[in-house]
């Protein structure tokens, strides 16, 4: 299977190169890293990937280096260019893109996996129950996305039928994430879920073994300090099992016990 995939990708590069592409189509890189297959059929999941890099050679690097090209970028122009990004195949099936919501600034960032239905629907992170756990969750130590949050997700559109993204998924967008990050400087990232904690603390752990130990998040950018990392379940893990409701409190109180002593508690309880 290994030699088949080799075969494989090394035909979608030469195809590629052929084709033009090879240059600025980030999924054709992407697909070294993607073996198994797509549901439903026998076609190797990299063939499929490749497909699609033909068909959205617009990269979020690409959007973003147009958005910059004239003015300095804003977390409004961000937000807009992601509303209208073409850059991996969720943009077929989403109503609106889910940029984020919240203050610049903010004590915490929050990382979610991917819109929903009701986020699809109304274009805000977090706002259907999972996203009414987590308003109460954040409330209890003093946050808010009106006061001091700001919400993201790890993809911007909702993954059809809820599923996971998927690795390209989550590859094609993370430099939205990355962008937002620089631009918001929050002085804590909180991720929501296994989907955004595997990819931030750079993991292939469970969700039990990340969470309950800061880690760091590296912006990569000369001059700035990595970003307390945290992870904590995810709110619609929390509304499926109660028994999570504990540790989640537990990963709370840790966060603000951070910011406390990071000097940031005002205004927190
Ligand atoms: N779940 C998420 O991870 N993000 C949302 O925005 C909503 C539900």
């Amino acid at each position: 299977m290994q030699e088949m995939d080799k075969a494989l990708t090394d035909f979608i590069r030469i195809s590629a190169a052929y084709l033009g592409i090879a240059e600025d189509a980030e999924g054709v890189t992407a697909v070294e890293s993607v073996t198994g297959t797509e549901s439903g059929t026998d076609l190797p999941l990299a063939y499929v990937i490749a497909e699609d890099a033909e068909v959205y050679a617009d990269t979020a690097e690409s959007v973003i280096t147009a958005i910059s090209a004239n003015s300095a970028i804003t977390l409004s122009s961000l937000s807009s260019a992601i509303s209208t990004c073409r850059a991996c195949r969720l943009c077929e099936t989403r109503t609106l893109a889910v940029p984020g919501d919240g203050v610049e600034n903010p004590l915490v960032m929050v990382v979610g996996e991917g819109p929903g239905a009701d986020e699809d629907r109304t274009g805000r992170p977090f706002v259907g129950r999972a996203g009414q756990l987590l308003d109460k969750m954040l409330a209890s130590i003093g946050l808010s996305r009106e006061k001091n949050c700001f919400i993201a997700n790890m993809v911007k559109c909702r993954p059809p039928g809820n599923r996971n993204p998927s690795q390209d998924e989550i590859e094609a967008c993370f430099p939205y994430l990355q962008k937002q990050i620089e631009l918001l400087k929050p002085k804590i990232i909180l991720c929501a879920g296994k989907i955004s904690a595997q990819r931030l603390f750079d993991s292939s752990l469970g969700m039990s073994a990340i969470r309950g130990n800061f880690s760091e998040y590296d912006t990569g950018i000369d001059g700035t300090s990595p970003i307390p990392l945290l992870a904590t379940y995810h709110p619609s893990a929390v509304l499926r099992d109660e028994s999570l409701k504990r540790p989640a409190w537990e990963d709370l109180k840790m966060l603000r016990s951070k910011l406390e002593e990071m000097g940031l508690n005002f205004g927190l309880l």
